[in-house]
C-alpha cells in the first residue's frame, strides 16, 4: 500500500507557480517544467509508457498510459493539473512540507497536489495488484489561468472510457459544473468637445443604458435557466472602460461581463449573438460583441456508467454518493467537450485553495486514494 502522503510531501516543495496566463508577455515566476519531469520518472517507474507535449515553450502536458493495453478492459484516466496559484501573501512557507494537527501545509496541498497524491498512489497500488483495467495518467499546465492548457491536449491516440479530474471537492461526486464565459460589449459614440455635449454622442451614457437593460431584462432570464442542482445561470458586469480624456465626449465604451452558464442554457455562440442583438434592438444604438474568453462547463448525465460506477465505489467506503455540482470551472469541461465522460472527485475544500493559508486534511487525503482505487476495481467489473 502506497501512502499519498509520503508522495505529497516530494510534490508540495517542487514550485510549479503559474502565475501568467499563457502567452501573455512579462516574466513568469515559474512553469510546470519541475513538476513534469517528477512526474514522468514516478510514472515509468510503474512501468507506464509517458508523452509529453507543449501548450507552449517550457509549458508541458502529459499522459501517461499502458504499454500493452488490453483491449477487452475499460480505460481509466485520471487527470490532475501541475499548475499552482502564486504564492503572495502566503502567511505560511508555501514550499515546505509542515504536518500540524493532521493537515499537510503548502501551496497546492488542496488544489490539487493533493488530489495528484492520492491518484498516483492509487494508481501504483492498482498496478501492483493487477487490476483489469486500462489506467491512465493525465496531467494539464495553465489550468490556473482559465483551464488554458487542456485544449492543447491531443488524446484521440486513446479510447478513454472514463476521467477522474482531481479538484478538490471534499471527496464529494461532481457530474456537473458551469461554463464561464467572459464577454466583452462595446458602445460606439461620436467625439465631441466636453464643452458642447449636444454635438456628440456620449458612449459612456449608452453603456449605462446597456447596463440598465442587462439588469432588467437579461440578468432575470438567466436566473430562469433550470438545471439541476444549480440555482440558475449569472451575469456580474464585471469591468468598464470608456473615454480618454475629462473634456472629450467618450466615442468608445467597453463593458466586460462574467456570465456563468448552467449546463442546460443555450449554446454560448447562440446566447453572445442573441444578447448583443437584441440590445442593440431594444436600445436603438448597436452594441457589438468584442473578445471572449470560454471556459467549458460540464454536464454528465446521472445514469452515464461513470456516474454510477464512482456512487458504487463511495458507497463502497461508506460514503454520500450524492452528485453534487461546484461553483467554480475545471479542466473537466474540457476534456468533456473532447467526448470524453468527466466527473470532478478530489480531497480537499476548495476555500483552502488559493488562500493565504493552504493545507490538505490527511484523513480526507487517504480517503481519497480508497476511493480512487474502488472506482478502478468497479470499473474492471463493469466490462465493455
Ligand atoms: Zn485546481
Amino acid at each position: 500500500m502506497h501512502d499519498p502522503l509520503d508522495i505529497l510531501r516530494q510534490l508540495v516543495p517542487i514550485d510549479s507557480r503559474n502565475t501568467l496566463p499563457l502567452g501573455a508577455p512579462g516574466e513568469r515566476a515559474s512553469d510546470e517544467m519541475a513538476m513534469c519531469a517528477w512526474l514522468v520518472d514516478f510514472l515509468e517507474g510503474l512501468g507506464l509508457g509517458t508523452r509529453v507535449t507543449y501548450a507552449a515553450p517550457r509549458r508541458p502536458n502529459l499522459v501517461a498510459f499502458p504499454k500493452h493495453p488490453e483491449p477487452s478492459w475499460p480505460t481509466l484516466a485520471f487527470q490532475a493539473h501541475m499548475d499552482t496559484v502564486g504564492t503572495d501573501g502566503m502567511t505560511h512557507d508555501p514550499f515546505a512540507v509542515e504536518v500540524i494537527g493532521g493537515k499537510l501545509y503548502g501551496r497546492g496541498a488542496c488544489d490539487t497536489k493533493g488530489g495528484m497524491a492520492a491518484m498516483l498512489a492509487a494508481l501504483a497500488d492498482l498496478l501492483a495488484e493487477k487490476v483489469q483495467v486500462n489506467l491512465m495518467f493525465v496531467a494539464t499546465c495553465a489550468e490556473e489561468t482559465g483551464c488554458q492548457g487542456a485544449p492543447f491536449l491531443d488524446l484521440s491516440p486513446w479510447r478513454i472510457d472514463g476521467m477522474i479530474v482531481g479538484e478538490p471537492t471534499s471527496n464529494r461526486l461532481v457530474a456537473a459544473h458551469k461554463t464561464s464565459v467572459y464577454l466583452e460589449l462595446v458602445c460606439a459614440g461620436k467625439a465631441a468637445h466636453g464643452s458642447r455635449p449636444e454635438a456628440g454622442i456620449n458612449a459612456i451614457y449608452r453603456t449605462a443604458e446597456l447596463i440598465g437593460f442587462l439588469q432588467r431584462v437579461i440578468i432575470p432570464e438567466l436566473a430562469a435557466h433550470q438545471s439541476p442542482g444549480f440555482a440558475g445561470s449569472t451575469l456580474s458586469a464585471g469591468m468598464i472602460q470608456g473615454g480618454v480624456k475629462p473634456n472629450i465626449v467618450p466615442d468608445r465604451c467597453s463593458l466586460v461581463l462574467d456570465l456563468r452558464l448552467v449546463p442546460n442554457a443555450p449554446p454560448v455562440a447562440e446566447l453572445i449573438g442573441d444578447l448583443a442583438r437584441r440590445a442593440g434592438a431594444a436600445l436603438g444604438f448597436p452594441v457589438e460583441p468584442g473578445w471572449t474568453q470560454i471556459t467549458a462547463g460540464l454536464g454528465t448525465p446521472l445514469d452515464a456508467p461513470l456516474v454510477q460506477t464512482v456512487q458504487r465505489a463511495l458507497r463502497q467506503q461508506g460514503r454520500d454518493d450524492a452528485p453534487g455540482t461546484v461553483a467554480y470551472c475545471t479542466d473537466a469541461g474540457v476534456f468533456a467537450a473532447k467526448g470524453i465522460p468527466c466527473v470532478v472527485l478530489g480531497p480537499g475544500d476548495i476555500l483552502q485553495a488559493h488562500g493565504a493559508v493552504e493545507y490538505i486534511d490527511i484523513e480526507e487525503l487517504r480517503a481519497a486514494h480508497g476511493i480512487y482505487q474502488q472506482t478502478a476495481r468497479e470499473w474492471a467489473s463493469r466490462r465493455g
